[in-house]
């Protein structure tokens, strides 16, 4: 059976939405996204995923597509439509459709907004259980990746080349720094139990499971460095782990071919994995 997807104010069969080819998100990448995650039918850190989306859509220049009420219902109503009980929500805004061109069309040109759920099993999830294996590629994506666009082909052949390599997924490094993951953060702990992960720049993505997972972690009276760290730090670390939307948090337990601590999932990791699902669930709407 299809699924019920979103697109510019109507609820429709997946097969039934049709986007113009002259749209910018399909010619020129012109379009910003989010993805919430859904368990038990409720979305969540909701709220926070509309800032992002805000601060996405001012830095490019890009209009409101609309309220955040409406975008609250729209989610609600796809959820309820697919009956979603677990698995996430994408979002995407793109500047609308117009004539190629590199400049931005005009401000009455109406955004695209489109959106679909996925069933996913995100909380019995392999990888939670048995940790990740990653290898480490210079990040040659470009300098905003603060901004969560849809231009993401350098992390999918990121993925690609860790996929042809037998392993999971791929830290992405600049200057011997670790940045974050392929679709993720990054994070170590140390052997002193110091959780230490890359400070806020244009060279990550601000994820909305970092800021809860940091909270999470204050609240465990663990200590937290956001700082750049080192590839020889990352393979001589006690644990390791990624966060994202829609995995959590995730033990990573080897680093090209290099075990980390045990080679097993971490205490800390596991901790706040554990953590930052019953605070999820407390926040979920
Ligand atoms: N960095 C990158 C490059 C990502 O693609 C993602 C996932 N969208 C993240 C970090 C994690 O962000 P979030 O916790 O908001 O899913």
């Amino acid at each position: 059976m299809s699924r019920t997807v979103y697109l510019d104010g109507d609820f429709i069969a997946e097969e039934d939405a049709k986007v113009s080819v002259f749209d910018r998100g399909f010619l020129f990448a012109d379009a910003i996204y989010e993805v919430t995650s859904v368990l038990e039918g409720k979305l969540i850190d909701f709220p926070q995923h509309l800032k992002r989306l805000h601060r996405s859509l001012s830095e490019l220049n890009m209009q409101e597509a609309c309220n955040d009420k409406k975008l609250l219902e729209i989610h609600r109503k796809l959820v309820k439509a697919n009956d979603l009980q677990e698995g996430i929500v994408y979002m995407q805004i793109t500047r609308g459709v117009a004539d190629r061109s590199f400049f931005y069309p005009d401000s009455e040109t109406k955004p695209t907004l489109f959106l679909f759920t996925q069933k996913m099993n995100l909380i019995e999830a392999p990888s939670a259980k048995n940790g990740i294996k990653i290898i480490l590629i210079e990040d040659k994506r470009w300098g905003r990746c603060d901004i969560k666009t849809t231009q993401l082909l350098f992390a999918s052949m990121s993925k690609m080349e860790a996929k042809d390599k037998g392993v999971d997924d791929a830290w992405l490094v600049s200057d011997g720094k670790i940045n974050e993951g392929t679709s993720n953060n990054a994070y170590i702990v140390t052997h002193d139990d110091v959780i230490v992960t890359r400070d806020i720049s244009n060279k990550i993505l601000s994820g909305i499971t970092r800021i809860a997972v940091l909270k999470c972690a204050e609240k465990l009276n663990l200590t937290i460095e956001e700082r750049p760290f080192s590839i020889e730090e990352a393979k001589n670390a006690k644990e390791a782990f990624v966060t994202s939307a829609s995995t959590f948090v995730t033990p990573v337990i080897e680093i090209d071919a290099k075990l980390i601590g045990t080679g097993k999932p971490g205490e800390v990791s596991q901790k706040l994995r554990e953590i930052y699902l019953q605070e999820a669930r407390k926040v979920a709407i």
